[in-house]
């Protein structure tokens, strides 16, 4: 056995009430807070600055999808104008990509209160968007001081996106159990983490407001962002990547379809982490249970239905291996053009 292991330093507060720990957790990085959140968000982001009284040092309400190079500007030009020292992000991935964009401009420390399952606020994964290319990289910097993981905040997620969120942070540990990097503490996160998601989701799916399942579920998705950072990602999300670049896909909805069909695809090739997964999803064959699982929870398993034309199997199929990266099996034009054909139409994954 040989392996490396790099644990990121953050602090984590998790449990139901905890936003009520925010003023002690900011009083640990800073003194005047840049709070940021979407649109959408504005008004939560609005009430937990006025309970931040004096600490708070204004507002951000435009953090949108994918980071966009002048939202990031207007950001660093408030957070300059206010003379914040720190920021803290209270939303998805979206308004954490934001505060990870600040971190590396001004280099301002973070305190995250994420409200879905992307899992971002544990990755040292930043992205940019400019002119329409979107950019990423790693950097320990972007990386919060702490993260507060409140499941209240988790209640008022519409059913469909808890869904797609959930089976998105599923993806990440479905990989971790492959990486070619991955490590003993990524092996385990990454089973606990598909355990606890698959157990809760169908719950949240029948109840979104049971509070139990949205602390599994939530927890769950710590553990998916902490495989994500720790571990490479391979075929699954490297064709997620090309899918949203190239056809305008949206995001989660976009993994929820692929996984099943990534997994059949990869399977012959790591039978130990497909026993691990088994074990985690209840038994059987994980290609099929993840397609079950989403199907049954309503997700949408047809990429066609999702945006994507069907002229798009073949250029999709084409830079999938144009672009070499490492795979637990080896990446072939015929085999992804199988994969996806069957994933344009929402069909069963099968072995190919
Ligand atoms: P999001 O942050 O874009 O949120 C989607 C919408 O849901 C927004 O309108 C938001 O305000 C709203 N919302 C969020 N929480 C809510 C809640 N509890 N109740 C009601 N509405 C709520 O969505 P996301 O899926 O969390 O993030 C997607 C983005 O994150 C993508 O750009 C993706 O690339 C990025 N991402 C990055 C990483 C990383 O490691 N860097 C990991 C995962 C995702």
């Amino acid at each position: 056995m040989q392996f490396i292991f790099e644990p990121h330093p953050y602090r984590v507060i998790f449990g139901a009430g905890t936003l009520g720990r925010v003023n002690e957790e900011l009083n640990r990085i800073g003194t005047r807070a840049l709070v940021l959140s979407t649109p959408e968000q504005k008004a939560d982001a609005a009430a937990l600055a006025d309970g931040l009284g004096p600490m708070a040092a204004g507002l951000f309400t435009d953090a949108v999808m994918h980071v966009p190079v002048p939202t990031v500007d207007a950001a660093v030009a408030r957070a300059v104008e206010l003379k914040a020292d720190c920021v803290v992000a209270l939303g998805g991935g979206s308004t954490i990509g934001l505060a990870k964009a600040l971190a590396l401009r001004l280099e301002l420390p973070t305190l995250a209160i994420p409200t879905t399952y992307a899992g971002s606020e544990v990755t040292p994964i930043w992205g940019l968007t400019e002119n329409g290319v979107k950019t990423t990289g790693r950097d320990r910097r972007v990386l919060p001081k702490a993260v507060i993981y409140d499941p209240e905040l988790t209640l008022t997620l519409p059913v469909g996106m808890s869904i797609a969120s959930g089976l998105n942070a599923i993806a990440h540990s479905m990989e971790g159990l492959y990486a070619f990097d991955g490590n003993p503490i990524v092996t385990l996160m990454a089973e606990d983490s598909i355990r606890a998601l698959a157990a809760s989701l169908p719950v949240i799916h029948k109840d979104p407001t049971n509070a139990a399942a949205r602390a599994e579920a939530l927890y769950g998705c710590w553990l998916a962002g902490s495989v994500l950072g720790a571990a490479s990602v391979a075929l699954h999300h490297k064709l997620c990547h090309t899918l949203g670049g190239s056809f305008d896909m949206p995001h989660a909805q976009t993994h929820t379809a692929v996984l099943p069909h990534a997994i059949a695809y990869n399977a012959p090739a790591v039978p130990e982490a497909m026993e691990r997964a088994s074990r985690a999803l209840g038994g059987g064959d994980p290609a099929t249970r993840l397609y079950e699982l989403a199907a049954g929870l309503g997700a949408e398993m047809s990429l066609a239905k999702l945006g994507m034309p069907r002229e798009g199997v073949a250029i999709a199929a084409k830079l999938a291996v144009s672009n070499p990266y490492p795979n637990p099996r080896p990446i072939t034009e015929e085999g992804i053009t199988h994969l996806l054909e069957h994933a344009l139409d929402g069909l069963p994954p099968v072995a190919c």
